[in-house]
């Protein structure tokens, strides 16, 4: 299946997971449908444990998509949370603006159109979580750009770190993948090996990075 894990942990991990009601629901089924990639249900359920444990506020998300993940932290968030969430695909803009508005949340979740290495050029504020889940190529971009705006004490989680299993298995890797895969490699190297962050890798959904940020640094990669 995913290449994560047994088929048999998965598959029992995620029918304990109670289903999702109401607008989540309704976009998990836009999601099967239209093939887009949201965060899988453990993931969801993970997340939203992290915000609730650690009470974070102020969010940061690269890769929107049409708001499933946005709107899921947002609830975990509770009240008077604000979510700061970058999206480069106009449809996906569209469609996101229309199902956080459905959601009741357009005062707290604010969508940045464009692409993320060009938006995090523009932000000066600090978030307690930053969440990203966007092209995978470009997650030391990411993380370059925006360590500055996390707080120290904060996480920053990335989704789809291992890529089909093809970061951890050779056999597995497909040709036109090497590059993001290479990359990848090297992007989870060095939050597992840098001074400022505490990291762990979780072979959840499709693989998910956890770090927390412990002191200020320059991403110099
Ligand atoms: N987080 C969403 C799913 C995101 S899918 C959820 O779980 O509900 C990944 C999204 O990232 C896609 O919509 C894609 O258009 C967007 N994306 C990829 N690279 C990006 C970039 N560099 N800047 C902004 N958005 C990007
Ligand atoms: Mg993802």
């Amino acid at each position: 299946m995913s290449n994560i894990n047994y088929d048999y942990i998965q598959n029992y991990v995620n029918q304990l997971i109670p289903k999702s009601e109401g607008i989540l629901a309704e976009l998990e089924g836009y999601a099967k449908e239209n093939h887009v990639p949201i965060i899988t249900p453990d993931v969801a359920a993970f997340l939203s444990i992290l915000i609730k444990s650690t009470n974070a506020k102020k969010i940061l998300e690269i890769g929107t998509a049409i708001g499933y993940s946005a709107i899921l932290m947002g609830r975990a968030a509770g009240d008077n949370f604000k979510i700061t969430t970058i999206e480069k695909n106009q449809e996906m803009i569209d469609l996101a603006s229309k199902n956080i508005k459905a959601a009741g949340y357009d005062n707290n979740i604010n969508i940045l159109s464009g692409d993320a290495s060009e938006i995090l050029q523009s932000i000066d504020d600090n978030y307690d979580m930053i969440f990203i889940d966007a092209a995978k190529g470009q997650y030391m971009d990411f993380l370059r750009l925006s360590f500055d705006k996390l707080k120290i004490g904060g996480l920053f989680i990335c989704d789809n770190v291992l890529f089909r299993g093809m970061v951890a298995e050779r056999s597995l890797l497909i040709r036109r993948k090497i590059t993001i895969v290479k990359r990848l490699k090297r992007f989870l190297s060095y939050i597992s090996n840098h001074e400022a962050m505490d990291t762990v890798v979780i072979p959840m959904g499709d693989g998910v990075s956890i770090s927390m940020k412990k002191k200020e640094a320059v991403i110099d990669d």
